[in-house]
């Protein structure tokens, strides 16, 4: 460890497991609303035990460590068959921006409140006519005094119904180019004019909504990073998405794998035909996206920004949540369509909810297409696509 006096990372997650193993599990109850609440409680258990922001500045009420201890407790959650909390918006993807490229008066008013899950956020980035082509965007926000005026709509904004805060990208100045005129607006959710409506995905859950913004007033001093300075900070935005919030994401399915394991070795030998290949190939692959998280968690332990590279842990994401609930699809056979099923004791409909969900993972936060442009394109320096 570099940093004086920093807890190594075994020592710390040794400390993490002591203490996981002894506090209380979360209630999370059964309907969509109950867990996203119950997740908004466990976030705050977490941060006031001081196990969010682990690696973010003590000052912004982080723990002033290193990503390395970020990624170790994470796994320790894991392990705990514990979930990881809900913020994960706020923490991992507008959260680091902020930190980067924020006043010291925004820091300091909303960092430590997004870490404690007692303010949650959205990205008001993609609109109707505008999410692999960003740049479209038509959202605007016009100045009047110390004051911008926004209008416009932004579309399948995770969380929103739940969000005190939006970071919305808004055009700011309509005669600059396409990226020049675009700005990153702190926008408070309670504002007058702004309208949140729910959209019920595939899986029945209403995670994302179209937000209308009518005038609604936003104070300069949320500018974040400037006026007109908005697209840089998008695109960094955007790689905490595919890395910092992947490795989160990775977690999540990691649990999904023990619990599978654990309910075919429960089902007993000859239960589940076929099993053993899927669950060896699915082993690896984890294995290889864990082996990968690593290294970005160097990466942005050295301090390393955004780059190209983060597509990589968003593609290795993508596979291996779909080959996930693929293969517990696949095993659970045809009894998977039965409503109340139990084949060998798995929750068919957490598996086929599961499955649903994963196909947006080659959507959000950058389409696969997408990112297999940017590593091609910005990484390895082919000339663009036309
Ligand atoms: C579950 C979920 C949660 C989301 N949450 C948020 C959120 O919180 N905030 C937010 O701002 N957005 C969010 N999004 C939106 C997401 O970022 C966009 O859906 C995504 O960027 C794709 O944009 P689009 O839907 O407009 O599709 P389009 O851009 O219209 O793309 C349609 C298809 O065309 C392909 N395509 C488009 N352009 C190219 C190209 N140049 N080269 C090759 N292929 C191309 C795409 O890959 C895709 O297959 C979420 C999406 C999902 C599914």
């Amino acid at each position: 460890m570099s940093r004086v006096g920093m807890v190594g990372v075994d020592e710390y997650r040794r400390r993490a497991r002591i203490w996981l193993g002894q506090v209380k599990p979360p209630d999370l109850g059964s309907s969509y609303e109950e867990r996203f609440a119950g997740l908004r409680r466990w976030q705050r258990v977490l941060y006031d035990a001081g196990w969010v922001g682990i690696h973010w500045p003590r000052e912004v009420g982080g723990g002033g460590l290193s990503m390395h201890h970020t990624l170790a407790f994470a796994e320790e959650l894991v392990r705990a068959r514990l979930p990881q909390p809900v913020g994960s918006i706020g923490v991992e993807v507008i959260g680091p921006t902020i930190l980067r490229h924020g006043s010291n008066e925004q820091r300091n008013r909303f960092l430590p409140q997004l870490l404690s899950g007692v303010e949650l956020w959205g990205q008001g980035f993609s609109e109707p006519g505008a999410g692999s082509d960003l740049a479209g965007l038509r959202t605007r926000a016009i100045r009047d005094g110390d004051t911008l005026i926004v209008t416009g709509q932004k579309v399948w904004t995770s969380w929103a119904t739940d969000a005190d805060f939006c970071a919305v990208l808004a055009r700011t100045d309509l005669n600059a180019g396409r990226h020049n005129g675009i700005s990153y607006l702190i926008v408070d959710m309670r504002a007058p004019g702004v309208t949140v409506r729910p959209i019920r995905q595939m899986t029945g859950d209403p995670e994302f909504n179209e937000i209308f913004f009518d005038d609604v007033a936003v104070p300069l001093e949320n500018v974040v990073g400037g006026l007109g300075g908005g697209w840089q900070l998008a695109m960094d935005t955007l790689g905490h998405e595919r890395s910092g919030y992947a490795i989160r994401r990775r977690m999540e399915n990691e649990s999904a794998f023990i619990d599978l394991v654990d309910a075919l070795r429960a089902a007993g030998p000859g239960a589940v035909p076929d099993a053993r290949a899927a669950i060896g190939e699915l082993f690896v692959s984890l294995k290889k996206f864990e082996a990968q998280s690593r290294a970005t968690a160097t990466r942005l332990a050295d301090g390393e920004g955004p780059t190209p590279i983060d597509s990589l842990d968003k593609l290795s994401l993508t596979a291996t949540e779909q080959q996930l609930y693929a293969v517990a699809s696949n095993l659970l056979g045809v009894e998977r369509m039965v409503v109340g099923a139990r084949p060998w004791g798995a929750r068919a409909e957490d598996w086929i909810k599961g499955l649903l969900y994963a196909r947006s993972a080659s959507i959000y936060g950058g389409s696969s297409q997408i990112q297999r442009s940017i590593i091609a394109e910005r990484h390895l320096g082919l000339p663009r696509g036309r």
